[in-house]
């Protein structure tokens, strides 16, 4: 890759932070100790004070959340087509039947008028997800799962530092999942946390985080139940740590660069179809920058074009329910067109706080070309 090559995305890892993981390295204790706890404690501080136990991915999060909230085998769980495969791979990992309800085209999120619909006798949580960090409305959410007695699991993987109308995502609500993968708006290199309702237990989500193992006394260690091995070392979570102090400036440079792409996408001369991200500069962390390309445009050439002009672009992400093991249990083509159209024509623009003004407007020029090279 050239030094010029402008990425999808990057890490900003400062040296601050780089002095930090030598100073755990050189402490003598690298796995979960002292900065885990600290990061759980600051965490919470920033979900409402509600306990807060971190692991070491939002895949874990997730899986975990939703044994706490006793899903398991015989129940179904609903979520949306189109996210990060972890999503609906965490329901059959518990034994649950993940119940697909089609997205809504603009926000591209699961779409709230349909969950009612998918819910039978068996249906036990929702999991809904804030694509590129655009929150689900938590309100309606919220009345839903009151109506129908449900557990919502949040996939909050992508929205850490977005609000539904002014409430921060995770103060509030029932389980909210986190990811700090490198990807996301702030990363411990890989990790993940929940903000648990207060009907969760601390302690519990301790033992599935680990073997299922109880300490108690100065000796004493028993186990009732197979946990899994999902710690967050120290040496990750001092990095989360000092991002974590960095989160709101990360994302208002996101905010502010997605802004500039509204500007110049709007004097960018692009074809009928391609379909814009929602505008909301109140709400969304701008996790990702996503456009949807028309019909007639083939990703794998526009994708190739732009990477012709030094321009990384991501997929995220292809339907779920298309992909051969969901297809083994049943689901196919045709059940959730808009996701699976917005799943094939899906582009993430890059969008990291590292960026400058001048490398938007560096992508908004290369689009043109790269659609008209994808065209032919
Ligand atoms: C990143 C992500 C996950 C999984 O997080 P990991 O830390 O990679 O395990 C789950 N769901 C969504 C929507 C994500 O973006």
């Amino acid at each position: 890759m050239n030094a010029d090559f402008l990425p999808f995305t990057r890490p900003d890892i400062d040296e601050e932070t780089i002095a930090a993981v030598g100073d755990v390295l050189r402490s003598g204790w690298i796995t979960t100790g002292p900065q885990a706890r600290a990061l759980e404690a600051e965490l919470s501080a920033r979900c409402g004070g509600r306990a807060v136990r971190v692991f070491n991915s939002g895949t874990a999060a997730l899986e975990i959340a939703l044994r706490l909230a006793r899903v398991g085998p015989g129940d179904e769980v609903i979520t949306t087509p189109l996210s990060w495969v972890a999503t609906a791979n965490v329901i059959l990992a518990v034994g649950a039947r993940p119940v697909f309800v089609d997205i809504d085209p603009m926000t591209r999120n699961i779409d709230l008028d349909r969950i009612e619909g998918a819910i039978t006798g068996s249906t036990r949580a929702i999991i809904p997800v804030d694509l590129a960090g655009l929150p689900v409305d938590r309100d309606r959410l919220a009345t839903i799962a009151a109506t129908h007695r449900l557990r919502v699991v949040e996939d909050a993987c992508q929205s850490f530092g977005s609000n539904w109308r002014g409430r921060p995502i995770g103060t509030e609500g029932d389980f909210a999942c986190f990811s700090f993968h490198a990807n996301k708006n702030m990363t411990s290199t890989e990790g993940g946390a929940i903000a648990l309702p207060a009907d969760a237990s601390p302690e519990e989500t301790e033992r599935w985080r680990l073997q299922g193992v109880r300490r108690s006394g100065e000796d004493e260690i028993d186990v009732e139940f197979v946990g899994e091995k999902a710690n967050l070392t120290d040496v990750a979570a001092c990095i989360g740590r000092h991002q974590l102090k960095r989160l709101d400036a990360f994302n208002e440079r996101r905010r502010t660069l997605a802004r500039h792409y509204f500007e110049r996408l709007a004097a960018t001369a692009l074809p009928a179809g391609f379909a814009l991200p929602v505008p909301d500069f109140a709400q969304s962390n701008w996790h990702m920058f996503q456009c949807v390309l028309p019909a007639g445009v083939r990703r794998p050439d526009f994708i190739r074009a732009m990477r012709e002009a030094g321009i990384g672009i991501g997929v995220h992400y292809p339907a779920i329910h298309l992909f051969t093991l969901y297809r083994k249990l049943g689901f196919g083509e045709g059940q959730f067109p808009h996701a699976e159209r917005i799943g094939r024509g899906i582009v993430t623009l890059p969008l990291f706080p590292r960026m400058t003004e001048a490398d938007v407007d560096r992508v908004c020029a290369a689009l043109p070309h790269a659609i008209a090279e994808a065209s032919r």
